[in-house]
């Protein structure tokens, strides 16, 4: 398995990275895990246009899904169209949010370009990739992600505060994309995000073989991030996503 890191600058793009989007690749099978503000551009130098095989958005935040509606545009206006309809997991509230962004009724919606089905907690198969995805705690319904394929499993935590269940997704995974959006303080707000010092903790407890800090919001000194990480307690490599870094997992 390949993981791409498309983008992971958090709640909005900065200068080097669009909003939160990760690629994975297997047998020939090329899987998003979110599709973030300013995404589709930066994918484009990795696979093209029409190489998306499957997504799965972690929730229905802005620098989570909104270039989907770019993605439809693609999808249902480009020069070979109709091309088919991409398989997207999401929260079931997903086709009326996306059509609503875009500007477009309901009916039919985005439906030219994706098929939609509503994520639930639980294991499902995409494509050759086995995909766990569980509750994670943040303001809206939202998902953390493992996914594996060939004895190798990458775990992804969307946004969430501490949970149990990040540890529980990625529990012995070779990889963890943790986000870490907040810089470490003694009263940090529960049930949002993580700090560099948390997302050590989670990646600890779990025993994972890479931590991997994203979701990193531009108007923080990152040092301080990888700085906070270094006091989670964990003993694994840890550095800061970049876009276009890419992890081989075999
Ligand atoms: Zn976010
Ligand atoms: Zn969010």
């Amino acid at each position: 398995m390949k993981v791409t890191i498309i983008g992971c600058s958090g709640s909005f793009p900065g200068p080097d990275s669009p909003a939160s989007c990760y690629l994975l690749e297997a047998a020939n099978f090329r899987l998003l895990l979110d599709f973030g503000a300013g995404a589709l551009g930066a994918l484009q130098r990795h696979i093209g246009l029409y190489d998306v095989d499957a997504i799965c958005l972690s929730h229905l935040h802005a620098d989570h899904c909104l270039d989907m509606c770019a993605y439809h545009v693609a999808r249902t206006y480009g020069p070979d169209a109709p091309y088919p309809r991409v398989p997207v997991h999401a929260p079931g509230d997903a086709p009326h949010r996306l059509a609503a962004a875009y500007g477009m009724p309901d009916e039919p919606g985005m439906e030219t370009a994706f098929d939609f089905t509503p994520l639930r907690p639980g294991t499902f198969e995409v494509g050759p990739f086995t995909v766990t995805a569980g509750l994670v705690n943040h303001p809206v319904e939202a998902y953390g992600f493992r996914v594996s394929y060939g004895g190798r499993s990458v775990a992804y935590s969307g946004d969430t505060g501490e949970s149990a269940e990040l540890v529980r997704l990625a529990e012995d995974a070779d990889l963890l994309l943790c986000e870490a959006s907040f810089v470490d303080r003694p009263d940090l707000p529960a049930d949002l995000h993580l700090s560099g010092r948390q997302a050590a903790e989670h990646a600890a407890k779990a025993r994972v073989g890479r931590l991997v800090l994203t979701h990193l919001v531009p108007w923080h000194d990152q040092s301080r991030i990888l700085d906070d990480a270094s006091r989670g307690g964990y003993g694994g490599p840890i550095e800061l996503a970049r876009s276009g870094a890419v992890y081989e997992l075999d």
